[in-house]
């Protein structure tokens, strides 16, 4: 469905990312990934499934490298067919003990990088008339949780940004669309595992059944490969007007 495109997703060595970019390139499209850590592995995995793979390790958090990664892939496959908009991180403290550096990073990677990537991707998306802008929000882009300013508001802001792109793209296309995950175990939620076990005094099992049971009804995480497949809908013929949505995954904690 996807041969010949080449989609590029932010925040894809691990996790949601890394399962969003395999979906991708199942349907055939050519994948650039982007992230820290090991990039050997995910290329090989992305590889293994018979598409074009590339890297840039840009950090989301600085335009100009940002400004590079987009001219690479450019340079690369010719064009961002599908740009996926999906490194994030998180920090948990109260306002008043929020660190300033850390509020700077959490909307500079999980906001601003999107529309640094955005504005470099739209004009080769409108020149071919086709084009697929999936922002990975969180639930969080429409509740909050306590201790979680930075984030809920980025993601919040991802929601709204999302809303304007889809209308300045309405009459093209070109569509925008955001996906908000509930709980996902991967490193990110691992790590408030971690600290919710060593705070409690629990186990990993009872910790997170603690984390599901406190927000999400289903008692059960999303996995990356369903957020995966969602992705592929935006991208499909089917998804030529769904334009603008927030569509959670997320087990009816939003239902709440
Ligand atoms: P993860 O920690 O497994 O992966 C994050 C990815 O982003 C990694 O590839 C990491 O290298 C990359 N990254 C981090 N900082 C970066 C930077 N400055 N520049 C470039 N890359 C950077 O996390 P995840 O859970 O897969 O999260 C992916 C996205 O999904 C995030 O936007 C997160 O907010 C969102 N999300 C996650 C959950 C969840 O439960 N895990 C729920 C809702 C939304």
């Amino acid at each position: 469905m996807l041969a010949g495109k080449t989609a590029l997703v932010t925040g894809s060595t691990s996790g949601i990312g890394l399962g969003i970019a395999k979906a991708l390139a199942r349907q055939g499209a050519n994948i650039v990934l982007n992230g820290f850590g090991d990039a050997e592995g995910p290329k090989a995995e992305v590889a293994a499934l018979g598409v074009k793979v590339g890297y840039h390790g840009a950090d989301m958090s600085k335009p100009s490298e940002i400004e590079a990664m987009m001219a690479h892939a450019a340079q690369t496959f010719g064009r961002v067919d599908i740009l996926v908009n999906n490194a994030g991180i998180q920090h948990v403290a109260r306002v008043e003990d929020f660190p300033v550096d850390r509020w700077d990073a959490v909307i500079a990677i999980n906001l601003t990088s999107a529309f640094h990537t955005s504005r470099l991707a739209l004009p080769a998306m409108r020149a071919a008339n086709w084009g697929r802008i999936i922002n990975v929000a969180s639930v969080h882009g429409l509740v909050g949780s306590a201790e979680k300013s930075a984030y809920v508001a980025a993601k919040h802001g991802i929601v709204g940004l999302t809303k304007v792109t889809a209308l300045e793209t309405a009459t093209t296309g070109v569509t925008c669309n955001a996906i908000c995950p509930g709980w996902v175990l991967t490193p990110l939620v691992q790590k408030q595992v971690d600290a919710k076990a060593a705070a409690l005094g629990l186990s990993n099992e009872e910790a997170t059944k603690r984390l599901l049971g406190e927000k999400e009804p289903s008692m059960q995480f999303t996995t990356p490969e369903e957020l995966g497949e969602l992705a592929v809908f935006f991208c499909s013929a089917a998804g030529n007007n769904v334009r603008g949505v927030a569509w959670n995954m997320d087990g009816a904690w939003a239902a709440q």
